[in-house]
């Protein structure tokens, strides 16, 4: 589903992505955890093709994003397949960036009609049915603003599902929320990922929640993954001295 072969990316001089190699299967919820600045929010910025690398291969269903020109110069995929490969990525962020000048219903249907181009009603029905999964179904007519944090973030989940994406990209989601509106929006995400078979990539401090949706945990330090495995292992039993000093201090 998504594959990175000895991917780098760099910021000036500073190396963020250290010829990274990882792959997420269809199906899989993988969560990246690892200090501050270690890369993690990049990857996913990479996937969205909001970055660009600097060496190796990022695969999306098997497609590279981007590939070598005769003279060894790196040139990304032509802009209309990236389109398309955007189009099968949703994104939740840490900040919701709702539209605020529309209505609930309005948000999560306008990328559906404008840019998938399905029709309007087949589009609320569907909305209507993700904002009742998400527990905002009496809500359709209001606006963001009048709505809590955590609230606004349940109708970017349900924005990022209308896409009918095969990834789900969750960057941080719960960060910029109040801590007694974390669980809500948690609890609706581990829903999603109790119910659906959709693939997942998740960013989060939230420690008990990654193991509690993850099938493998990625632990990232300085660009590179350091430990990877299943939750159970990786929260039990780490054998990294990275991971073990990150989760007494995050744990
Ligand atoms: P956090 O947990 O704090 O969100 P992270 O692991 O997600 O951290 P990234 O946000 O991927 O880390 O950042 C990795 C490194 O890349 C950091 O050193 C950051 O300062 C740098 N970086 C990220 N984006 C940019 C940018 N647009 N320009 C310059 N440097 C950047």
């Amino acid at each position: 589903m998504v594959q990175f072969d000895k991917v780098v990316k760099r910021f000036g001089d500073n190396v963020v992505l250290d010829h990274l190699d990882f792959s997420v299967e269809q199906g899989e919820r993988v969560t990246l955890i690892g200090p501050s600045g270690s890369g993690k929010t990049t990857i996913l910025r990479l996937l969205m093709t909001l970055e660009r690398i600097n060496d190796g291969v990022i695969y999306v269903e098997g497609q590279p994003l981007s590939h070598m020109d005769r003279g060894g110069k790196l040139v990304p995929a032509n802009e209309r397949y990236l389109s398309t490969v955007r189009k099968k990525i949703g994104m939740v962020f840490q900040q919701f960036n709702l539209f605020p000048n529309m209505k609930v219903l309005e948000n999560v249907i306008e990328a559906p009609v404008h840019v998938l181009g399905v029709p309007k009603d087949e589009a609320v029905e569907r909305a209507k049915k993700l904002l009742d999964l998400v527990g905002l179904a009496d809500r359709v007519g209001q606006h963001p603003t009048s709505l809590s944090g955590g609230q606004q973030q349940r109708v970017a989940i349900a924005r990022a599902l209308a896409m009918q994406p095969d990834v789900l990209l969750l960057d941080e989601v719960t960060s910029a929320l109040d801590p007694e509106l974390v669980a809500d929006v948690l609890n609706v995400l581990r829903d999603i990922a109790r119910t659906t078979t959709i693939t997942m990539l998740i960013v989060t401090h939230e420690m008990h929640f990654a193991r509690d949706v993850s099938n493998r945990i990625l632990m990232f330090d300085k660009g590179r993954i350091v430990e990877e495995g299943a939750p159970d292992k990786i929260f039990s039993e780490p054998e990294n001295d990275r991971t073990q000093t990150f989760l007494r201090a995050v744990l």
